[in-house]
């Protein structure tokens, strides 16, 4: 596929732990269902990361941002799997005529230990994203202990991601 355009997008997002830790929610980052007893406050299912990669992705066509597509006011996306906003974000770059070209994603997280699932979350982004693993890059740091992740607050992510397309 020739590309005549590329575009670059950035997409951050933040979401803190739920005060009860034993909520019976998962925690679900990059698709991935986590063993772990702490889960992620959100309308959706919390996925701070595919929210990161939504928000990047939709910034590259100048598509403004998730929260615009998908109000968290609107009961339809109660607890929704954000891999199914995700296959959304995909057919708006898709009939712009744009495709994912690579991800590069940094989580921010005092805990849990990501080392353990980073694989499996490569992955499941690969699946979702549609692209060779070799396209998606995962990265994952701590604060040192400093501000809201340090004290284990919540998870914070950024996202990375070049779009080439024929517009
Ligand atoms: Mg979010």
């Amino acid at each position: 596929m020739n590309a005549n355009d590329m575009r670059i997008g950035h997409g951050f997002d933040v979401h803190r732990f739920s005060e009860n830790f034993n909520d019976g929610r998962p925690l679900i980052l990059a698709g991935v269902l986590l063993p772990e007893e702490r889960s992620l406050v959100a309308h959706s299912d919390g996925d701070v990361i595919l929210h990161a990669i939504c928000d990047a992705v939709l910034g590259a066509v100048g598509g403004g941002d998730i929260g615009q597509h998908f109000p968290d006011n609107d009961e339809k996306y109660s607890g929704i799997a954000s891999g199914v906003l995700l296959k959304q974000v995909l057919g708006i770059i898709d009939q712009k005529q744009f495709w994912l070209v690579n991800v590069d994603i940094t989580v921010v997280a005092q805990v849990p230990k990501l080392t353990a699932y980073r694989q499996e979350m490569i992955s499941s982004l690969s699946n979702l994203l549609e692209l060779p693993e070799n396209r998606v890059n995962l990265k994952a740091t701590t604060t040192e202990g400093l501000g809201y992740i340090g004290r284990e607050e919540g998870i914070a992510c950024h996202a990375v991601v070049l779009l080439a397309g024929n517009a």
